[in-house]
């Protein structure tokens, strides 16, 4: 069924960077303290994920690379819990499904790791081997197995450019976390565990620093927290626009629409305001859409959030914070 392990693949890993957010989704949920990014060719023909988390057992390590081996079926409500980002057990399998895999990995309790290498599904070796601590995953030639897919790819510049978006949103998302970047010979962001402001100076520059409105309202079922950029700062470009709730990155028309009227009056028309914004609220007010790739959400009291967004920023702007 390898025609259609492939086809299955393909909705989960639609490209380099896809496989580089399932990668390091999964360096979270394994606790890494440390995650180190390493690609070539805008992730076509190399992409590494170094973790120094809690690291896979001989037998979990080969079962995370095949599919359907992780049959972790939870509870709907889970599917978006504070705790874990993972909830189809088919990532890494779909990863292995479509390209060369290497994979060592080694639990702190334990002396030696394993190695496994796989190629579009078929174990090609398994070993045990001397290894750090935690998880290397090495992803060589993306769709090699399948050239209509890998003809489908964007030029290098534009598969970066989705690359950098989903490293960004996790790197904002886990400021306590250090992550690294390296594309080709160059660092592209090194950046120490921090808090959130910081964090954002390290992924856009200094003088962010002095832009920086903190955001923080609460009420009985929701919780805004995280900066905007002041209204002077605002940009003519949409791009530096970030909201997650629970954590995870999402995109919200409507509650972009909340904070862009939160600026009302305060910046020019056409000129988009900088914002990292943190939704907290219970899980079960909100229903994910469970496809792997959506990063939209629906809640039970849109309003009601919409209200608190705003708030929160109307706060953090307001004339006398400035
Ligand atoms: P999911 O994350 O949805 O469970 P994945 O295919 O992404 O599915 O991963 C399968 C399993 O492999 C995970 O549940 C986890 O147990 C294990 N795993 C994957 N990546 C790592 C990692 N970096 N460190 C430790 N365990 C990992
Ligand atoms: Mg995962």
């Amino acid at each position: 069924d390898s025609i259609a392990n492939q086809i299955a693949a393909g909705e989960v890993v639609q490209r380099p960077a896809s496989a580089v957010k399932e990668l390091m989704e999964n360096s979270i949920d394994a606790g890494a303290k440390n995650i180190k990014l390493i690609i070539k060719e805008a992730g076509k023909t190399l992409l590494q994920i170094i973790d120094d988390g809690i690291g896979m057992s001989e037998t979990d390590a080969r079962m995370s690379l095949e599919r359907h081996a992780t049959s972790k079926i939870r509870k709907a409500e889970d599917l978006f819990s504070l705790f874990t980002m993972g909830f189809r057990g088919e990532a890494l399998a779909s990863i292995a499904a479509v390209a060369q895999v290497e994979l060592k990995t080694r639990p702190a309790d334990q002396e030696l790791g394993t190695c496994i290498v796989v190629e579009g599904s078929d174990i090609k070796k398994q070993e045990p081997v001397a290894c750090e601590k935690g998880t290397n995953i090495c992803v060589k030639n993306l769709f090699f197995n399948i050239p209509a897919r890998r003809n489908f790819l964007k030029s290098n510049p534009v598969e970066l450019k989705h690359i950098i978006d989903e490293f960004q949103r996790l790197a904002l998302a886990h400021p306590e976390i250090s992550f690294s970047f390296i594309q080709g010979d160059e660092l592209v962001y090194d950046l120490p565990a921090t808090k959130l402001s910081q964090r954002i100076v390290g992924l856009f520059g200094k003088s962010y620093k002095e832009q920086l409105a903190t955001c923080q309202e609460e009420t009985e079922n929701v919780k805004v927290s995280g900066y905007v950029g002041k209204p002077d700062f605002a940009r003519k470009t949409r791009g530096e626009q970030f909201l997650f709730v629970n954590r995870r990155f999402i995109r919200s028309n409507y509650l972009n629409h909340a904070v862009m009227n939160a600026f009302e009056g305060l910046i020019t028309e056409n000129s988009f305001p900088f914002y990292v914004l943190f939704i907290e609220i219970d899980p079960k007010h909100i229903d994910v859409n469970v496809h792997p790739t959506k990063t939209e959400i629906k809640f039970d009291d849109e309003r009601a959030v919409y209200a608190v967004v705003r708030a929160a920023v109307r706060q953090a702007i307001g004339s006398h914070n400035l």
